[in-house]
């Protein structure tokens, strides 16, 4: 390795030293800091954060990834090294070009606004909301511009959640999403709903718990390097490297949000514990193509979690843990994990209605970008869209536009991800059929650990070395398509609720 190279991989060491601190002040605000002390971490937070922002914008910095991109030296770089210098040296123009003044007015801006949308939401009350959102919404669009001044706003919000994904790949997805849904939710409604009412009841805390370490395990996740707490919404979080972490939250009339959450969250963090650790120091470690990451843990949530199978070789222990579930049919169970029903709350969605509220999401902001909508019809907008989609219309903004928090720090182009992940997993779970057989057989014999294998193997070991369209092109050797997920869900749903009868 030549003296430059050598230089960039002593700053990336730096940067993984100020981000397994800002980690783990984040994750102890979230999880337990006592109220006094909040504080003093978020002030540290915000120290640590501004000194590697200046590291990372430095002109030696700057200079470093200018001289290892020219070609000759490129040439000479690894893999891990090519993708490092690819991907800073991009992000290091972008910064450079964002004005400070305005970049610190921005994030403040997003800091207040986020509090504006929380009481908004609490008093259920969009025109407290929507003069911040405007601010939010012209600032991001002058925030991304300033970034790269010649390409369309919405695009390059795309390709900071998901690089390489663009408009016209999501629309052509999504149509057919849209398409496909539509006989198969028809059929769904007009077919007999079960009967949950053995679920109700009281879930003691403890032992769900139990439940969640249990879960952990079955599919994968690795106690000696990860570790668990409670927070309000749950997350996952890597701390430096051999330490992923994630958190739950608990409900005492409502164990099946946790456990979903814990399978959910587990799949993020089995990504992540799976990386191979030669790229430490590399920006291949850090995995920011969200659909990707969102593909793995919405594979084991919901591929993998919501078939039957793979409950039926731990059902008993269920019940040892959670004796309630000694008194609910197996057959019950399945029926609540699977049921489908348009809804409000995009969050509380079951698989197939989910792919919807992204899409509803989607369009809005292709419309906010596009100029086509002002912040005041918005709602309205929103409650036509639900309207469409999924035949329903809230009745407060608190269950309409209120209900998610990413738009109030910017966060647009990021809803889309989720979907995406869904539309790899049709994917994945069509190779992965072919190489290993029936994901049903598997997981009745108790395996999900093979499949954890393949996943490790085909996907996690490379971290974000390639991007989620080479991933696929890789592995399945096809352009991206909604038509496996389609038929993962017809197949699923037709036996679930007997629709060929
Ligand atoms: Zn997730």
């Amino acid at each position: 390795m030549n003296k430059t190279a050598e230089k960039l991989k002593e700053y990336m060491k730096k940067f993984q030293q100020y981000q397994t601190i800002e980690a783990l002040l984040s994750w102890d605000l979230s999880t337990m800091t006592p109220e006094k002390g909040i504080e003093s971490k978020t002030d540290a937070l915000g120290y640590f954060s501004t000194e590697s922002f200046r590291l990372a914008t430095s002109k030696e910095y700057g200079e470093i990834l200018k001289e290892l991109s020219a070609p000759e030296q490129f040439q000479q770089l690894d893999d891990a090294m090519k993708v490092t210098v690819r991907r800073e040296l991009r992000d290091y123009e972008r910064f450079v070009r964002v004005p400070e003044k305005f970049y610190t007015e921005y994030v403040t801006l997003k800091a207040r606004s986020q509090k504006a949308w929380e009481s908004a939401k609490k008093a259920n009350d969009f025109s407290v909301f929507a003069p911040y959102l405007d601010k939010v919404i012209s600032m991001t669009k002058q925030y991304v511009r300033y970034m790269e001044p010649d390409q369309k706003p919405y695009e390059v919000l795309l390709d900071l959640f998901e690089e390489g994904m663009n408009s016209a790949a999501i629309d052509r997805i999504f149509d057919e999403l849209k398409v496909g849904l539509r006989p198969l939710l028809e059929k769904i409604k007009a077919s007999r709903q079960p009967d949950l009412s053995a679920l109700q009841g009281k879930y003691d805390i403890q032992a769900q718990k139990k439940v969640q370490d249990m879960l952990l395990s079955y599919i994968g996740f690795d106690f000696t390097q990860g570790a668990t707490a409670e927070s309000e919404h749950p997350f996952t979080t890597e701390i430096g490297s051999g330490d992923v972490r994630v958190t739950n939250h608990y409900k005492e009339d409502d164990p099946i949000a946790a456990m979903f959450s814990a399978i959910h969250e587990g799949g993020h963090a089995i990504f992540g514990q799976n990386i191979d650790p030669s790229y430490e120091n590399t920006a291949v470690m850090q995995v920011n193509l969200m659909g990707l990451h969102e593909s793995q843990s919405r594979f084991y949530e919901n591929i993998l979690g919501r078939n039957p199978n793979f409950w039926s070789p731990v059902y008993s222990k269920l019940g040892e843990l959670l004796p309630n579930f000694k008194e609910i049919p197996f057959d019950t169970f399945c029926q609540a994990i699977n049921y489908v029903q348009p809804s409000l709350i995009r969050v509380d969605a079951d698989e197939v209605t989910y792919c919807l509220h992204i899409i509803l999401r989607y369009e809005i902001e292709r419309a906010i970008f596009n100029d086509e909508v002002t912040t005041e019809e918005l709602p309205q907008l929103w409650n036509d869209k639900m309207e469409e989609l999924l035949g329903i219309r809230p009745s407060s903004d608190a269950e309409g536009i209120l209900q998610d928090m990413h738009w109030s720090d910017g966060s647009f182009g990021y809803f889309p991800s989720y979907l995406l992940g869904s539309v790899y997993d049709g994917m994945f779970l069509q190779q992965i059929e072919k190489e290993l057989g029936s994901i049903d057989d598997l997981l009745a014999q108790g395996k999900v650990l093979e499949i954890t294998k393949w996943l490790n193997t085909n996907i996690h070991q490379y971290g974000s070395l390639y991007t989620s369209r080479e991933v696929i092109e890789r592995l399945c050797g096809k352009e991206l398509s909604a038509q496996p997920l389609l038929d993962y869900f017809n197949k699923k749903y037709n036996t679930i609720y007997s629709l060929d009868h």
